[in-house]
């Protein structure tokens, strides 16, 4: 049953299960929490398990003739709300909310999902607001935020809030290693941050190239001098996804360390175990794991705007 599919929350799964049991479901949620983790598809199998045939309080059948709609996207009672741009506009709003107050075209109960919510304009989140006050006990609306601190405080005090964390390596680990071969899994599973959006669609070209770029980075490590390290901050720092590159360098720091303490721990990065047994060799292998912490510490500079080429000379200095 599909509440089940959905991996990890399993708090928030048997909370929802227990409405759904009680015929209680909010009829506002806030579904908030990392990208990734499975808000949106947890709050489409809330609604589906609602409009079921089967009403089946552990979820929606996905086999019925409805669910089967609902899955396609063509069932009149289950609406999805997406910015169209960068913004969710009043116009969809307006749409959406004589939808929310009127009663089912044709199933038990009509649920919308808006997602991205944060994207709402604040008129359009105003419009919603009346919607969100006395909707038919028909209705549901679900909305799925990574940033629910950026909605108005009126519009989260009427929904009741589902918070979902970041799921554990292990869980997205195994769901890839399903459909991957098992390095491919681990690896994704632990450059994810504990996103199985980002795990599914992480791209292991782009990954491969920047890890080469970083392996070579390591191995000039005080061969090049202040200029060579000036030069490859400048190339970190113009990296198309920064947060990729430090992901990157921070796993190969981390088989680096566990190379060179001998743990005979697996690899992120098997394929390149000779390159790495090498650098274990030099003065970074000591200092490995120390320095995977630093470039954690950068990741969170940069996630607070610090400037990128000095976050990267700085960082690469700490190895010379
Ligand atoms: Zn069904």
């Amino acid at each position: 049953v599909a509440l089940d599919q959905v991996v990890g929350h399993e708090r928030v799964r048997e909370f929802l299960a227990r409405t759904l049991a009680a015929s209680r479901v909010p009829p506002a949620l806030l579904f908030s929490g990392p990208s990734g983790v499975g808000k949106k598809t947890l709050a489409l199998a809330l609604l589906r398990a609602l409009l079921c045939d089967r009403q089946d309080p552990r979820g929606p059948c996905d086999a019925c003739p409805t669910c089967r709609r609902c899955l396609k996207g063509v069932h009149p009672d289950l609406i999805l709300l997406e910015p169209e741009t960068a913004s969710i506009k009043i116009d969809q709003v307006r749409e959406i909310v004589g939808k929310i107050a009127g009663l089912p075209y044709e199933g038990r109960a009509r649920g919308v999902v808006v997602d991205s919510a944060e994207c709402l304009t604040e008129e359009a989140e105003n419009a919603l607001l009346k919607s969100l006050e006395e909707p038919p006990k028909t209705s549901h609306v679900c909305l799925v935020t990574s940033s629910p601190q950026a909605l108005l405080q009126t519009v989260r005090s009427r929904c009741q809030e589902v918070r979902m964390g970041s799921l554990p390596a292990r869980l997205i680990e195994a769901r890839l290693a399903e459909t991957l071969d098992p390095d491919e899994a681990r690896l994704r599973a632990a450059l994810s941050g504990g996103s199985l959006g980002a795990a599914l669609g992480f791209e292991s070209e782009g990954y491969r190239a920047t890890r080469d770029d970083l392996l070579a980075i390591l191995e000039g490590l005080g061969k090049d001098g202040a200029l060579g390290r000036l030069g490859a901050a400048e190339r970190l720092a113009d990296a198309e996804d920064p947060f990729l590159v430090l992901v990157t360098l921070r796993g190969l720091l981390r088989d680096v360390a566990v190379t060179w303490a001998g743990v005979s721990g697996e690899l992120l990065n098997p394929d390149v175990r000779e390159r790495l047994e090498r650098l274990a060799q030099t003065p970074l292998g000591g200092r490995a794991a120390a320095l995977a912490e630093r470039v954690a510490e950068v990741r969170e500079g940069l996630e607070g705007n610090a400037n990128r080429l000095l976050s990267m000379d700085v960082l690469l200095e700490a190895f010379a």
